[in-house]
């Protein structure tokens, strides 16, 4: 063990200062091996099992590296805990002050300009004004906030129309044109970050900084020693989404209006450019009306002629708006930027409309709007070659990253097959807290009886717990039957309170399930990773099925047409693998704690009957595994006493 075994052992400065710091041996490793790629510059990734306590592990050599590092995380609660949390309290007990630098996208930021002009959109017909109310609190804001992150700002509704009407995107921000550079919050919360030692980012920011684009602006990773990507499990689908191209009907219409109000502001909006306008809108809304009636989702091949006719005349209309705008001689910055978005989306429609079927698949969704997708087949190249042109350390970690002992399948993704990699296992001791359980006789899970027999799979388990049960699912229809299920067996809603995925927000079913301690939550993707419920409260995992990506979705058949492109097998080298680690993330649900106990139940027979069955099982914690419900349920009523929780009530049905 290296010099982190001192910093971070039972004597060292952190276990002085902060309460109830537990010193890990295991997290001491992956310090040693992090701080060995800042100093060589290199590539690693790590997987860090549940209790590793592997921000510290990263950000302790971070720290003392005296180096400009980015940390990038997946979540905002990550980000909002790096920064207000590890690092102050981290930088305290090395004695090493810092500057610590938190920067969101532009989204989250005040745009002055458009906070005058939203004062326009009140007096335009057409167009959904937002509420004076809400205005009025933001202006009154605008006048003190120093950092003009609209967090400060409490108590607006999220959907609320005031939002895009007071923030920027790269399309319609000025940029150097702008009358409110000097004093712009974007501006200055970039400036901030780049004098900054430690940066805090989320994914989205840092791989538009990388591939120059979006709400990227490049000036990040040129000073940039080190970029530590936590919870990097998700980097390869959100690398994926920056090397795509996606073109919404939304951003037409977003220009539309920005057009009218910068017009109107200079007294030009007259029926030249209204005619222009509205060749636009209804372009777009032709294009719309030829999906209406058919499935949200549309491959290219499949697209009626009369929406690809439709989209054609809405990039021709883009560029006769583009010209129109130019012809006005205006040199207003405002009207000149709408030019530039005319012209841009104008050219983006068009790449897509001309896209290669051998670079990629395209599709189009039809919801509030439509918006055009377009997903490259490899993704892993671009990225190599985008790190490689960034001579920095590159630290990759996550409680899942590995399948079984093996890191290929995400190295591949991320295009780093040639990184060094640990896997450092939880100190939790699972064969004692956890059991994993495989009910016998289950139906195929195609099967139309499948979730039915998922729910009678659950009950005693559910009953055992006195609820404390978590429900995940893999699709919406499933979640819905099993709720329906649950409610109709007699007197079971009184008993535990059912909290389903889709009746309330998601912070909201969490919070509610917390409160009570024994209610029963049913969830899909958003609830299989994330979440973090410590103590008895949460007392049982059933997981449906493995967790296999649909079929339908265009992303997915990209990765596996280009697999199959290049001779390999797309089943084994990619949604095996895949569907692992999401299995992984499932069960990290159970176990947060040292003193966390319960059952996991994974109700898919494949487990047992397919080949591939083992891969899963071995991949997860060393859970001791029963195929007996009686001994799942017996599990969690001693621990329960034991954890001098009263015995459950005998159950009615
Ligand atoms: S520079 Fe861009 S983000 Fe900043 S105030 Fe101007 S338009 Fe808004």
């Amino acid at each position: 063990m290296g010099e982190f075994a001192t910093l971070l052992g039972p004597g060292g400065p952190l276990a002085r200062v902060i309460d109830g710091f537990e010193s890990r041996r295991e997290q001491q490793l992956m310090a040693d091996w992090v701080g060995e790629a800042l100093a060589e510059r290199s590539v690693l990734a790590v997987e860090a099992g549940t209790g590793t306590g592997k921000t510290f592990a990263y950000l302790v050599p971070a720290l003392l590296s005296g180096r400009h590092v980015i940390v990038s995380t997946g979540t905002r609660t990550l980000q909002d805990q790096l920064f207000h949390r590890d690092l102050p309290v981290l930088s305290q007990a090395l004695g090493r002050p810092v500057r610590v630098a938190l920067l969101k996208g532009r989204a989250n930021y005040l745009c002055r300009h458009r906070l005058q002009l939203a004062d326009q959109a009140r007096s335009l017909p057409g167009i959904e004004p937002p509420s004076a109310r809400a205005l009025s609190r933001v202006r009154a804001w605008a006048q003190v906030t120093r950092s003009g992150d609209l967090a400060e700002l409490t108590g607006l509704r999220e959907d609320d129309a005031v939002w895009p009407a007071v923030t920027s995107t790269r399309d319609n921000c000025l940029g150097t044109e702008c009358p409110d550079y000097q004093r712009c919050h974007v501006v200055a919360a970039r400036r901030e970050a780049q004098a900054a030692d430690v940066v805090v980012v989320n994914h989205h920011l840092l791989l538009a900084d990388l591939a120059l684009k979006e709400e990227g602006f490049g000036e990040l990773l040129p000073g940039t020693d080190a970029v530590i990507l936590d919870e990097a499990h998700q980097v390869p689908e959100i690398a994926a989404q920056f090397f795509g191209l996606s073109v919404s009907s939304r951003q037409a219409v977003a220009l539309t209006r920005d057009t009218q109000l910068e017009l109107t502001r200079l007294g030009l909006l007259d029926t030249g450019a209204r005619g222009l306008v509205s060749r636009v809108e209804s372009g777009f809304a032709q294009a719309q009306s030829a999906l209406r009636g058919g499935p949200e989702r549309v491959e290219y091949e499949a697209l009626p002629a009369a929406f690809m006719d439709s989209l054609h005349e809405a990039a021709d209309a883009l560029g006769a708006l583009a010209g129109g705008l130019e012809d006005t001689g205006s040199d207003d910055p405002g009207v000149r930027q709408c030019a530039r978005r005319a012209q841009e989306l104008a050219a983006a429609v068009e790449t897509w409309l001309s896209v290669a079927p051998e670079d990629g698949v395209r599709w189009v969704e039809a919801a509030r709007g439509f918006s055009l997708g377009f997903s490259p087949f490899e993704v892993a190249a671009r990225l190599r070659e985008l790190m490689k042109a960034r001579p920095c350390a590159w630290v990759f970690t996550s409680a899942t990253l590995a399948v079984g002992d093996d890191f290929a399948h995400f190295l591949g993704r991320v295009g780093a097959t040639d990184a060094r990699t640990l896997k450092v296992d939880s100190p939790f001791d699972f064969e004692r807290q956890a059991l994993l359980y495989l009910p016998r006789a289950l139906p195929e899970p195609s099967d139309p009886t499948h979730t039915t027999a998922v729910v009678a799979a659950a009950l005693p388990l559910i009953e055992a717990a006195q609820g404390r049960t978590f429900l995940l699912f893999t699709s919406h229809r499933a979640l819905k039957e099993a709720a329906r299920l649950l409610r109709g067996r007699p007197g079971f809603a009184e008993r535990y309170p059912l909290l389903v995925q889709g009746e309330a927000p998601r912070e909201s079913l969490l919070k509610s399930f917390r409160e009570h301690g024994g209610a029963v939550l049913l969830g899909s993707a958003s609830f299989w990773e994330g979440v973090d419920v410590r103590g008895p409260t949460l007392a049982v995992v059933v997981i449906d099925k493995l967790p296999f990506a649909s079929p339908d979705d265009p992303l997915l058949k990209a990765r596996l047409v280009g697999i199959r492109r290049r001779g390999g097998n797309p089943f084994f080298e990619y949604q095996v693998p895949q569907a692992v680690l999401a299995l992984k993330q499932g069960f990290g649900r159970l176990i947060r704690d040292r003193e966390d106990f319960g059952v996991v139940a994974i109700c898919d027979p494949r487990l047992k009957t397919r080949r591939y069955g083992r891969l899963f099982v071995q991949s997860l914690p060393p859970a001791v595994l029963t195929e007996d419900g009686e001994e799942a349920a017996r599990f969690l009523r001693s621990r329960l006493a034991a954890a001098g929780i009263a015995s459950p009530r005998v159950a009615s049905a």
